[in-house]
């Protein structure tokens, strides 16, 4: 009897991972479709400045709108379209929305307008022809190259082969700024970071958890992120809180010298029009949150 249940939940076991494969299959299988009918479109989130508390630049963040399944965030198929190669005309095609957009916003509002922040798979970062599509974008928006970011991951800009990294080194030649995301959650040498072409570093939310009110504040996270902004400013590099949650963790980056903080206590990704509001917004330290 119990060998006969176990065998059951075997059983129950695999055709749920079937399941689940079928329908990861099936999702990547939809993929180009999907991006044909214009279901995937783009959220964009403000990167605040910490001096004056404004709105220096914003991230692009895909997401899907699938018929059957509702919105889709970019952690149930960004993984996917990695491994079908989807990614590089999926990330193209986030390039040129987002390009755009930033060229609106410099045309409305000048030399306010925010910086756009790109994020780059590891798949695109090999793409040979990375340098070539960026370029392209740039001219046919007529985007400035200064007011483009890629982001990174630190494992992919670390594991980045010889071709890659020349390639980075040209779009950083061209005036595009590279920014490595999600810093603290790979295992990189922080002393290496100075033969890349890298501008900015993004610290990982998850250090966020140990900065808070000075009663919880976790004394090593706090230390961590001071060195680590110590040596990025030493490497010449911008460094930009993410997952900044609380007025208190904003404050407190702000004090250990972070130049710019992201997160919901500023405000949570959403559509254009959300950007715009902010931006028409007289904003200084106290008008956030209020
Ligand atoms: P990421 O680049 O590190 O983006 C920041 C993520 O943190 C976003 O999740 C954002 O919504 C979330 N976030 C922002 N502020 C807060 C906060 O205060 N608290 C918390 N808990 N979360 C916050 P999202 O939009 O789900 O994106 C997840 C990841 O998917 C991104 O992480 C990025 O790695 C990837 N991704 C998104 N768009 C693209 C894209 O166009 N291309 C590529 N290759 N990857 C993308
Ligand atoms: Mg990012
Ligand atoms: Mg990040
Ligand atoms: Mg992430």
């Amino acid at each position: 009897w119990a060998k006969a249940e176990g065998k059951n939940q075997w059983a129950l076991f695999d055709t749920e991972r079937n399941a689940s494969e079928v329908a990861q299959f099936r999702l990547s299988a939809t993929m180009p479709a999907a991006l044909e009918h214009n279901e995937f479109y783009v959220d964009y989130q403000p990167l605040v400045g910490l001096d004056h508390y404004r709105v220096s630049g914003v991230e692009a963040l895909v997401r899907w709108w699938h018929p059957e399944l509702g919105r889709l965030g970019p952690d149930r198929f960004i993984g996917l379209a990695e491994e079908t190669g989807m990614i590089v005309s999926l990330g193209r095609w986030v390039l040129r929305q987002a390009c755009k957009q930033a060229r609106l916003w410099q045309d409305e509002f000048g030399s306010a307008a925010p910086f756009m922040s790109v994020n780059l798979a590891v798949r695109q970062s090999r793409d040979p022809n990375l340098v070539s599509d960026v370029a392209e974008i740039l001219d046919e928006t007529g985007l400035e190259p200064g007011m483009l970011q890629l982001e990174l991951t630190e494992s992919a800009i670390m594991s980045t082969a010889d071709e890659p990294l020349e390639a980075l080194r040209t779009l950083a030649r061209m005036g595009v700024r590279i920014a490595i995301d999600d810093f603290g959650t790979g295992y990189s040498n922080l002393a290496y970071l100075r033969h890349l072409p890298v501008h900015e570093l993004k610290i990982a939310g998850s250090f966020m958890e140990g900065v808070g009110e000075d009663q919880n504040l976790d004394p090593v996270d706090a230390r961590i992120i001071g060195t680590v902004v110590d040596l990025s400013h030493a490497l010449g590099l911008t460094v930009t809180a993410e997952g900044v949650e609380t007025r208190a963790q904003a404050t407190r980056m702000r004090e250990i010298g972070c130049e710019t903080g992201q997160g919901w206590f500023f405000a949570k990704p959403g559509p254009p029009e959300d950007v715009r509001t902010l931006l028409e917004a007289p904003q200084d330290a106290e008008w956030w949150r209020k």
